[in-house]
C-alpha cells in the first residue's frame, strides 16, 4: 500500500525529523493506518508548519538528491517564501498531456513568463532543447521588454499565469503583434477564472488554451483536462493519479504516493478551494475536481454571504466594453447608519485609455454591477439594498493603474 509506504518513510527517516517532530505534537502514530479508508485520521500539514522549519531541516533525501527548490511567495503570507526541495519532476508529461510536444501544433519557441523558480521551468529546458524547440523566459517584472522581445523572436506559444497574461496582453497590444500567430497558451500556477479564459480567447483567437491545476509545492499539476472535459466550464479537471486529491470542508488537500520524494507533503492543505465529484467520464476516469479561487484571497464571508471574484467578474458583464482587463478591486467596510452596522461594498474600476469617465456610465455602470453581482444563490446586491441589509455600491472610475502581480482583488476592514 502505497500511503503506508510514504507514511513509513516520512517517519522513519533518517535525514530529517520534520514529519517525526510534527506527528508526536499531533499524537498521531502512523501505524494505526492499515489502508487509504483511514486517511481522514491522519493529521493535516499546514504551509505555516512547513515554512517554521528551515529548509534543510525538511530535506528527506541525501541533500545531493535535491535537483531543484519550488519558491511560492504566497499570496496571503508575502513576507515569508514557502520553499520545498524538489529530488523528481512533477508528474510525467504524457500523464498531463502535455501539448508543447504535440506534433501537429509544432511549436518552435515557447515564451515563458512565469516566475523563475516555477517547476515547469526546470522540467522543459532539457526536453524542449533535445527537440529543436527554443524555450524563452520572459521578466515578469517587465512586461513591455517582454512583449518587445516576444514580438521579433516570434513566439508561437506562451506559458504564464492567468494574472501574469492578462497584463502581458496589453503590452503585447503595443508592440503590433498579431496575436493569430500564438498556436497555444498554456496556463498554469493560479485558479482561472471564466472571465479570464473569454479574454484569452478573444485575444489569441487561433490559439489552443491548456490549463492545468498545479501548484509549486506540489511540484506540478495535479489537474488535467482530458478531451472530454472540453465541454465543461474550464475550472473542472481529473485529478492526476499521481497523488491523493481530497476535498475537505472545501479546500484541496493534497497527498504525495512517492516515497522517494525530497519532501513528501502528507494531507497538505493547499488554501485553494475545490470540490470533487464522481463523474463517468469516456476516458476512464472517474473523478472530477471543481477548482474555486484561493481561500481567503478570491472569495471573502461577511454579514453572511460570500463574496467571489468570480461573481465580480461575472457582474462586469455589461462594463468589459469601457474597463482594462483585470483592473478592479473590491472592498468590504461597514457603517453605522441610525445605530445600525451596514456592509457596504466599494469597487474601483480601471477604465480603458479612450474611455471618458462621466456621471451617466458611473450610473449605468453601478447599476448593471449590482443587478448582476450575486453574494448568494438567488440574492444580489441590488436585492440585499432593497431588502435594506447591504449599503448601496460606492463605484470609483479611475485611469489605468500600475498592477501589482500579487494585488489582491477583494480586501476588508471588518
Ligand atoms: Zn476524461
Amino acid at each position: 500500500m502505497k500511503l503506508i509506504k510514504v507514511l513509513e518513510s516520512v517517519v522513519e527517516n533518517n535525514f530529517s525529523n520534520f514529519y517525526r517532530n510534527k506527528y508526536v505534537k499531533d499524537e498521531f502514530d502512523y501505524k494505526t493506518i492499515r489502508s487509504e479508508k483511514d486517511l481522514s485520521k491522519i493529521p493535516f500539514l499546514k504551509r505555516e508548519e512547513i515554512i517554521a522549519v528551515p529548509v534543510e531541516e525538511r530535506t528527506l533525501v541525501p541533500s545531493e538528491s535535491v535537483i531543484y527548490y519550488s519558491i511560492s511567495s504566497g499570496t496571503i503570507d508575502s513576507t515569508n517564501p514557502l520553499i520545498v526541495p524538489h529530488s523528481e519532476f512533477g508528474p510525467p508529461a504524457k500523464l498531463g498531456v502535455d501539448r508543447i510536444y504535440d506534433e501537429n501544433l509544432n511549436i518552435k519557441r515557447l515564451f515563458f513568463l512565469m516566475p523563475s523558480s516555477a517547476p515547469s521551468l526546470m522540467r522543459l529546458i532539457f526536453p524542449m532543447k533535445k527537440l529543436g524547440k527554443v524555450l524563452l523566459p520572459g521578466n515578469i517584472h517587465d512586461l513591455d521588454l517582454s512583449a518587445k522581445i516576444a514580438s521579433q523572436v516570434k513566439i508561437d506559444a506562451i506559458f504564464s499565469t492567468p494574472t501574469i497574461l492578462t497584463l502581458f496582453i496589453g503590452s503585447l497590444k503595443k508592440t503590433g503583434i498579431d496575436p493569430r500567430s500564438i498556436k497555444l497558451i498554456l496556463i498554469r500556477g493560479e485558479f482561472c477564472s471564466i472571465q479570464k479564459i473569454n479574454f484569452f480567447k478573444e485575444f489569441f483567437s487561433e490559439a489552443e488554451i491548456d490549463i492545468k491545476y498545479g501548484s509549486s509545492e506540489i511540484g506540478g499539476a495535479i489537474g488535467y483536462r482530458c478531451p472530454h472535459l472540453k465541454n465543461f466550464t474550464p475550472n473542472v479537471y481529473h485529478p492526476l493519479l499521481k497523488g491523493i486529491v481530497e476535498s475537505v470542508e472545501d479546500e484541496i488537500v493534497y497527498t504525495d504516493l512517492s516515497s522517494t520524494k525530497a519532501f513528501p507533503l502528507i494531507r497538505y492543505r493547499t488554501g485553494d478551494a475545490g470540490t470533487l465529484e464522481n463523474i463517468d467520464c469516456p476516458c476512464g476516469n472517474k473523478a472530477l475536481l471543481r477548482v474555486g479561487g484561493k481561500i481567503g484571497f478570491d472569495k471573502i464571508k461577511f454579514h453572511g454571504v460570500t463574496l467571489y471574484v468570480e461573481s465580480l467578474e461575472d457582474s462586469f458583464a455589461e462594463a468589459t466594453e469601457y474597463m482594462e482587463p483585470g483592473q478592479f478591486k473590491a472592498h468590504v467596510t461597514e457603517k453605522t447608519i441610525d445605530g445600525r452596522i451596514m456592509p457596504q461594498i466599494s469597487i474601483k474600476i480601471g477604465l480603458k485609455e479612450e474611455v471618458e469617465t462621466s456621471d451617466f456610465l458611473k450610473g449605468v455602470i453601478s447599476r448593471s454591477v449590482s443587478d448582476r453581482l450575486y453574494l448568494s444563490s438567488d440574492k444580489s446586491l441590488s436585492d440585499l439594498v432593497k431588502l435594506d441589509i447591504f449599503l448601496p455600491l460606492e463605484l470609483t472610475l479611475t485611469k489605468k493603474w500600475p498592477c501589482n502581480l500579487k494585488s489582491k482583488y477583494i480586501t476588508s476592514d471588518i
